[in-house]
């Protein structure tokens, strides 16, 4: 078995995943969420569990209550439907989605028409697209490009944004064919594919040029667990099965593959690779094929930082504790980056948690 590294949990996942956690912790359920906080079916149903409810639309969420906004970012009207009515709104976008919006709302205010590779429909997409709606176009299929070219006014004010978690063969190709098209083109100074997908796409390219057969770990409305089960079919593996978890996996349809490649989504957690990999149990044992280290992370949403240090050092006081001294231990967060996503995962639900206690 070949393993690919860096596989699963990004570290906007990372981030949206332990916030969550900490709004479990700090208010009596249900806690909204607006959106799946990430695409993954297994992380979803454990916070539904625990009395998170995901909602598509802000009119679902009651005045007062504790709010969060996915890891995708939300359109800006979202975001300030969310803020109103007395909810405690935490906005757990990733940083890198926000510096899309922040390009897509720069270039549109400059007169650009922008150019959006994605997938339309996914939350991603649709938050960017409603950050400039009249200066955006939607770029998914083969042939979308001459269409959105005939609605240009300036061709020499075009930017090519796009999604964070393409597949980097189609932004090539797309890019290559819109510079061709408006040779002023404005793109990001590399692009908008952000560094776990690039980084999740090289390992699984290593190990795909090797495998008889690649499974991809994620679910079925991830846009990189798509976009990696497409790069390694383009690598020229001839079999990837993608799979929610361990229960999917037709052994028999590996086809006697004998030598396997195993990855997984930037929100898939590590346990259900390890299941997978129990599953397939490897006679001659896993080599791991690291392309990169991947030390990024991404603090607590601003919210949380202010108002869980608030609550902790409430309790604390309540309990006949010390909330100076508390704070001077560095506060609820002062393990955030130490403590794994996954781990967390595993641990809701048990009270000793870190996280849920
Ligand atoms: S895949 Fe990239 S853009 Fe998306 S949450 Fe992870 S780090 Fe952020």
């Amino acid at each position: 078995m070949l393993l690919a590294e860096p596989r699963g949990f990004c570290a906007g996942v990372e981030m949206a995943i332990k916030a969550l956690s900490w709004m479990v912790r700090a208010f009596d359920p249900p806690v909204y969420c607006y959106h799946e906080i990430v695409h993954n079916r297994i992380v979803v149903d454990r916070f539904r569990d625990l009395g998170v409810v995901f909602v598509d639309s802000i009119d679902e969420v009651p005045a007062g209550a504790p709010l969060m906004l996915s890891a995708h970012g939300s359109a800006p009207e979202v975001v300030q439907a969310a803020r109103e009515q007395d909810r405690f709104v935490v906005n757990a976008v990733c940083p890198l989605v926000t510096k899309v919006h922040h390009e897509a709302k720069t270039r549109a205010a400059k007169g650009y028409t922008v150019l959006y590779v994605g997938h339309h429909g996914h939350d991603e997409a649709e938050g960017t697209l409603a950050v400039a709606p009249e200066s955006i176009r939607l770029l998914e299929h083969e042939g979308d490009l001459d269409d959105a070219g005939t609605t240009v006014g300036d061709p020499t004010k075009v930017a090519l944004l796009a999604q964070t978690t393409l597949s980097l063969n189609d932004w090539k190709d797309v890019m290559l064919q819109a510079r061709e098209r408006f040779p002023d083109l404005w793109t990001a100074s590399r692009n908008d594919l952000c560094f776990a997908t690039t980084n999740r796409q090289s390992a699984l390219t290593a190990i795909a040029t090797e495998a008889d057969a690649v499974v991809v770990i994620g679910s079925a409305n991830s846009s990189n667990t798509i976009a990696l089960a497409k790069v390694a079919r383009e690598a020229g593996c001839q079999l990837v099965l993608r799979i929610d978890g361990p229960d999917e996996l037709d052994l028999d349809g590996l086809g006697g593959a004998r030598i396997v490649g195993v990855t997984a989504g930037a929100s898939a957690p590590e346990e259900l690779v390890q299941s997978v990999i129990a599953k397939l149990a490897p006679t001659d044992g896993v080599e791991s094929v690291r392309v990169t280290d991947e030390d990024e992370y991404f603090p607590p949403p601003r919210e949380l930082r202010e108002i869980v240090p608030a609550l902790d050092a409430l309790v604390a006081f309540a309990l006949g504790g010390d909330p100076q001294l508390a704070r001077d231990m560095g506060g609820p967060f002062a393990e955030d980056r130490a403590v794994a996503a996954s781990r967390v995962l595993v641990d809701l639900g048990h009270p000793a948690s870190a996280y849920t206690r």
